[in-house]
């Protein structure tokens, strides 16, 4: 069999997948995505999905943690509530042990779910809608060599989106979104610049949110990336950046991408 072909979203795709509120939409009706990520140990990882997530793209933000975690949210974030009914949920960075407890507190639910980071170890064929692993995550997931991965990153976001049944978006500097069936896009809209500590956790919730919002997780997973790094390249312009300001310059990414 020929391999499916390998497309790339330009920013007209984008706009047109991107969700928009309707003029009688109110924010239930936008989506509402939930957050289970950080720790006591790694609580910036919370702050930095919740960050990713509250980019103003769905109706709502809930975080549900540790009260100290929570509490750190909230103060940083306002506009984020506590525990309620969820169209999505972002799940595992900085989760450490808990990680496992909570991807299996999110499934509960029945709503799509993207895997990040420490819940990827945990998640089993056909329980997410989106993983999203660097190349060390997905060779852990898939018992291959970190190296062999990088070396042929379509392949292997292929095999793991046939093997877990989940859309994988495997990042890098070229990031691979695959769908089970072996449709494939890739995206390289992020500078350099974008391999620091955190934007993988940004990323997480820019996926939440559009899943929530009712984008397939195929789209859910490519516009986010699309966004991801293009907010990136904004912020960057050239220099260095913080995981905290590309999901900061995502509003203004979509203002010009919907002209
Ligand atoms: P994580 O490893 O989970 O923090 O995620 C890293 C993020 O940085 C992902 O969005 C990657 O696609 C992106 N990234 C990593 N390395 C590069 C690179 N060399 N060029 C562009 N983006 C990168
Ligand atoms: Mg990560």
């Amino acid at each position: 069999l020929p391999e499916p072909a390998v497309e790339a979203l330009q920013p007209e795709d984008v706009a047109a997948l991107l969700p928009r509120p309707g003029l009688e939409s109110q924010k239930y009706a936008r989506g509402v995505v939930g957050v289970r990520a950080g720790s006591a140990e790694y609580p910036g990882a919370a702050l930095l999905s919740v960050s990713g997530a509250n980019t103003g793209l769905c109706g709502m933000v809930r975080y549900v943690g540790e009260e100290a975690v929570a509490h750190t949210v909230r103060e940083q974030h306002p506009e984020v509530v506590g525990a309620g009914r969820v169209q999505a949920w972002v799940v595992g960075s900085g989760g450490g042990e808990h990680a496992g407890d909570e991807l299996r507190a999110a499934l509960e639910h029945g709503v799509p779910v993207v895997a990040d980071a420490d819940a990827l170890s945990h998640v089993e064929p056909g329980q997410a809608a989106v993983l999203t692993p660097h190349a060390g995550e997905l060779a852990a997931m898939l018992d291959e060599e970190r190296d062999d991965v990088e070396a042929r990153p379509l392949h292997f976001a292929r095999l793991a989106a046939e093997r877990y049944d989940a859309v994988v978006l495997l990042k890098g500097r070229r990031t691979v979104i695959a769908r089970p069936d072996g449709r494939t896009r890739v995206n390289t809209t992020g500078p350099s610049w974008l391999a620091t500590a955190g934007a993988g956790d940004v990323l997480g919730g820019l996926v939440g949110a559009l899943l929530a919002a009712g984008l397939p997780a195929y789209d859910a997973a490519s516009v986010g990336a699309w966004l991801h790094g293009a907010a990136a390249t904004l912020a960057s312009d050239g220099g260095p950046i913080t995981a905290s300001e590309v999901a900061l310059a995502v509003p203004e990414v979509v203002r010009e991408v919907l002209g």
